[in-house]
């Protein structure tokens, strides 16, 4: 019973452990999904916010061709340009520089923020050394702008009809437009999306932080494999970041025209916490169940150990004479016939029956009174006893002062010793018996060997070991008596020496 409990107790805990093995891979299934779906909207947006910034640029570029067609005054040249303005509030300042790197044209703020030649400056360099260049992205800049701010330049490249550089179209765009973007998504306590320049300059990062803006951040190693080349455009892994030491799922997908990457990171234990809770739930109730099997098991174990104690008890006491603490007839009858079924199956099985009778008892109850009586037959009953010691011999009380003993696999021979080892211990008990011619409390055994050509049931040979019984205690008892076949010649018999008594 243990064991089946044991093994559906390790079923349950195995098919639970596929359960929640299965539920983690779900829950991490679509965190990925989850976190590329935001990854890829945010990548979409921008993209679609530097196309439209392209535009503009390619627009004020257009505008800037038209006023060298058609003459203007200053002030109208200026309102023409610098007029139209996309997402107007994120541009700080735009302008036009010529071929040598001088401002032809811009926003006033520009004289503040960016003094002297443009030349030398990467978003001017880039468009000048690069005729295929399309739209560069400068890295974060800090200017003030009557706060200290982060900006970044975005330029385009003016040609001349032979194709030659004209100069740069440029606008100045604050970083809080894309601050403002990802603070649009709701994240997690611990989670973080940001965007960086695939050589990776930190362009942003929700929640958001000064001081990472504008820094250098490739060297990363939980940020390697999303800036390595050889990576795919988009993809998920989970690391540890050495920032704050969370071990994040991070998904991200590339921005290629612009050479960025987005990525969102959510915190593992944020993404698991339902799922971790129901599996110290799960556990605990496990761990609560065993204890309680097992508290049960053991219980029931005792029960059925203490009742099948006692049904032994009571099938002892079932088949124990409670004098004298031998078998009972019932028992004894048992024995018998078992004995006689063995021989039956066994052409070489043998045993012999011991019958003895407390000679004169009558006259001992008589004299000292029916209790003495019984203490008499149980010390006779501790001499049986102790002469009938194997294990596969059994005696019992026959009944009143009358007791028998089977002895398994015993010859006449045999039968004797074990007959003169009862007489012997009777005899050293010395229990007096003043009105037995022997003085002493004595007993009178006949023995009878199985003898297949006569006996027809174990009665007989029982019926046989009386009769010798009664032959010695007709040759005046205290003795032992085989029994023979009438025509035998020479009864053979063995009578205890008075002279040892
Ligand atoms: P013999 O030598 O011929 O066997 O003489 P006996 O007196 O032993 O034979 P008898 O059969 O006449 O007497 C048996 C006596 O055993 C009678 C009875 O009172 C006594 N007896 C039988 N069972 C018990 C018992 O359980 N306790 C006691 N104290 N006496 C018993
Ligand atoms: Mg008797
Ligand atoms: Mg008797």
């Amino acid at each position: 019973m243990t064991l089946i409990i044991c093994v559906l107790a390790l079923m349950a805990a195995v098919i639970t452990a596929l359960v929640l093995y299965q539920s983690y891979k779900q829950i991490e299934r679509s965190s990925i999904n989850h976190a590329l779906n935001v990854a890829r909207i945010a990548q979409r947006s921008i993209s679609r916010n530097m196309e439209l910034l392209s535009l503009a640029l390619d627009s004020l570029a257009w505008r800037y061709r038209h006023t060298r067609l058609h003459s203007m005054p200053a002030q109208q040249q200026l309102e023409f340009l610098l007029g139209e303005k996309v997402e107007a509030s994120y541009i700080a300042a735009q302008g036009i520089v010529n071929a040598e790197g001088e401002l032809v044209v811009g926003s006033p703020v520009l004289g503040e923020i960016m003094p002297g030649l443009f030349s030398g400056r990467d978003f001017f360099d880039v468009p000048r050394n690069d005729a295929g260049a399309t739209l560069y992205v400068s890295p974060p800049l800090s200017v003030r702008i009557e706060r200290r701010v982060h900006v970044i330049v975005l330029s385009k490249r003016l040609v001349e009809v032979d194709g030659s550089f004209a100069g740069i179209a440029f606008m100045v765009l604050y970083l809080d437009y894309f601050r403002q973007l990802f603070e649009g998504l709701s994240l997690d306590k611990h989670a973080v999306i940001s965007l960086y320049s695939m050589n990776g300059v930190a362009y942003m990062r929700q929640p958001y932080d000064e001081a990472f803006i504008g820094s250098q951040a490739g060297h990363l190693p939980h940020l390697h494999t999303m800036l390595s080349p050889d990576s795919p455009a988009e993809g998920s892994y989970f690391a540890r970041s050495p920032q704050d030491e969370v071990q994040r799922l991070y998904a991200y997908v590339r921005i290629p025209q612009n050479r960025w990457v987005v990525f969102i990171g959510w915190a593992k234990r944020e993404l698991f916490g339902e799922w971790t809770r129901m599996l110290y739930a799960v556990v605990f109730l496990m761990a609560a169940f065993s204890i309680a099997g097992i508290y049960l098991i053991s219980r029931l174990r005792d029960e059925f150990f203490r009742r099948s104690k006692l049904d032994q008890q009571l099938e002892e006491q079932a088949r124990t004479d409670k004098l004298t603490g031998l078998l009972n007839r019932r028992a004894l009858d048992e024995s018998l016939q078992g004995a006689w079924h063995k021989a039956q199956r066994n052409e070489m099985a043998r045993f012999a029956v011991l019958f003895a009778d407390v000679d004169f008892f009558k006259l001992y109850n008589d004299t000292y009174g029916h209790k003495a009586g019984d203490y008499a037959l149980v010390a006779v009953a501790r001499c049986i006893r102790g002469a009938v010691a194997r294990h596969c011999d059994r005696s019992g009380r026959y009944g009143g002062e009358e007791f028998v003993a089977l002895l398994d696999e015993a010859d006449a021979e045999g039968a004797l010793h074990v007959a003169k080892q009862i007489l012997a211990a009777l005899q050293a008990q010395k229990i007096p018996h003043e009105r037995s011619p022997f003085g002493r409390l004595t007993i009178s055994i006949g023995i009878a060997c199985l003898d297949r050509s006569v006996h027809r049931s174990v009665e007989e040979v029982v019926k046989a070991a009386d009769q010798a019984l009664y032959q010695a205690k007709r040759e005046g008892r205290n003795r032992a008596r085989l029994f023979q076949a009438p025509a035998e010649m020479a009864p053979a018999g063995w009578q205890f020496s008075s002279a040892n008594s």
